[in-house]
């Protein structure tokens, strides 16, 4: 059985849909970047096939470039031009996987934080479950997939 989940950004510029057989789970990262890019304490995110997202609209496409050599990796991210909402991403990293912001689902309220990662700079304040996995910096992908896709 499938669904089709639906989200965008604030002002309704870009939306996207995606087909999923359940709400995807959503994970925390707590590293530096992804305060600075949130805002935030955290990011909240949630993983899907990149053909899977049927985006409209026209996001703006931003590309970052971070390590060297065989650890190089480059992010592409989307977002609205006019309310400068964040959307999603895809890493060369992992090709063929989209990283939707989850704040950005219509029905985020639903969503269940199942990870944390980069644990170890997370703020005083925001507290993780102890039955909720967690890792102090990146987590080894296969695990990591594991919890999500629990
Ligand atoms: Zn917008
Ligand atoms: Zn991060």
């Amino acid at each position: 059985m499938s669904e089709t989940v639906e989200g965008g950004c604030r002002c309704g510029a870009v939306r996207y849909k995606v087909k999923v057989d359940r709400l995807p789970n959503a994970y925390a990262c707590h590293c530096l970047d992804c305060q600075t890019w949130s805002g935030s304490a955290f990011s909240l995110q949630f993983i899907v096939p990149e053909a899977a997202l049927e985006v409209t609209g026209k996001p703006h496409l931003y590309e970052r470039t971070t390590g060297e050599g065989a650890d190089a990796r480059t992010s592409h991210q989307r977002g609205c031009t006019n309310c400068m909402t964040r959307v999603y991403n895809t890493n060369t990293r992992r090709p063929g996987l989209a990283v939707v912001r989850a704040g950005t689902l219509d029905r985020s309220d639903e969503l269940t934080i199942v990870a944390h990662i980069w644990a170890k700079r997370k703020l005083k304040g925001t507290d993780i479950p102890a039955d909720v996995p967690s890792w102090p910096e990146g987590a080894p992908p296969a695990d990591f997939m594991a919890v999500l896709m629990k």
